[in-house]
């Protein structure tokens, strides 16, 4: 049986080592640190993941400095209330939730960023600096999937590792990372012929599909490490009753996948929990940098 790759218990872990540190700088600094999320329009479950990081920013003693604009708000709203963050000294990180509102173009808003509070890791030049392998805020989801693997010691160099997704959010920063660790990595996408002989091939095996259940046991090498990306609400189980909530399924079949796997991330408690911890992760670096004090990542990651 396969071990479980548990983000929860490592996000937990990290998000203490992130507190520690916040505590023994935070003299030295002059002040916390502060991550801002801007907010626009009323999309519930954005709400929900604007909550989720507000709360994770309470719980290691960060400022929580968001801003909640209408959704009839015009692009140069939205870019004033980017400008006036990112001039904010208090403000160590910054991201834009997404979705926006139909009309919003995200693209020059994102890329209005400034690049060193990018918590995100997402803006152009930080995709650059990880292509070139510099420093610099790192892609949240395909950075604690690498956090995931280090800390269950995944051997890296020289593994065959397939990533199926090729999108800047996940798959294309993912493929640049498991490179990066010396890994020989394959990318496969909704145009790859015969998936299930690409993905066979992998030691290291990461989905990030958005498709339910794509990946099942014809697809997966006896003793690979198999990392789910994907999450996907699916409706509550008719026999739980009226109270039951939605249940969350990966891109991989897990029951099948499983008793092949070394080991697996579940969905969910695998990947989401690293995002948030990662996004954490990235404002914190920002502090470090911006308030003279040591670089956290090599105590704060595995
Ligand atoms: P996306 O932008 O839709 O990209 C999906 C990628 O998968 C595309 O490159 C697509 O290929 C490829 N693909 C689609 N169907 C395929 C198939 N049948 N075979 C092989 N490749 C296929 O999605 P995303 O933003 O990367 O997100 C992927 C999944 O991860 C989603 O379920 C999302 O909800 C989840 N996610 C989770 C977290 C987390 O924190 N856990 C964070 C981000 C995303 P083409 O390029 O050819 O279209």
């Amino acid at each position: 049986m396969a071990t479980r790759l548990d983000g929860r218990a490592l996000a937990s872990r990290i998000e203490e080592r992130l507190s520690s540190w916040i505590r023994e700088h935070v003299s030295r600094a002059g002040r916390p640190p502060g991550l801002a999320v801007l907010r626009v329009g009323d999309d519930p479950a954005s709400g929900v993941y604007v909550a989720n990081k507000e709360r994770a920013c309470t719980r290691v003693g960060m400022r929580s400095l968001g801003a909640h604009l209408p959704a009839h708000s015009s692009s140069a709203d939205v870019l004033a209330a980017i400008e006036r963050l990112n001039r904010d000294d208090a403000v160590d990180g910054l991201l834009l939730q997404l979705p926006l509102p139909a009309g919003l173009d995200e693209r020059p808003l994102l890329a209005a960023i400034e690049p060193a509070k990018d918590a995100d890791g997402l803006h152009a030049l930080n995709l650059g600096h990880l292509l070139r392998g510099e420093p610099g805020p790192r892609s949240c989801t395909p950075a604690g999937v690498m956090a995931l693997l280090a800390e269950q010691r995944v051997p890296l160099e020289g593994a065959r590792a397939v990533v199926v997704g090729r999108s800047i959010l996940v798959g294309r920063p993912m493929a640049l990372m498991l490179e990066a660790a010396d890994a020989t990595v394959t990318v496969a996408h909704s145009r790859s012929r015969d998936l299930a002989a690409i993905t066979r091939e992998a030691d290291v095996l990461v989905v990030a599909a958005g498709r339910p259940g794509l990946i099942g046991a014809e697809h997966v090498r006896p003793g690979a490490v198999v990392v789910d990306v994907g999450i996907h609400r699916r409706a509550p189980d008719p026999d739980a009753g009226p109270e039951a909530r939605p249940r969350l399924c990966g891109d991989v079949r897990f029951e099948e996948v499983e008793p092949l796997a070394s080991a697996i991330t579940p969905v969910p408690g695998g990947v989401g929990p690293m995002t948030v911890t990662l996004l954490l992760v990235n404002a914190l670096a920002s502090w470090s940098r911006r308030c003279g004090c040591p670089d956290p990542l090599p105590v704060v990651l595995p």
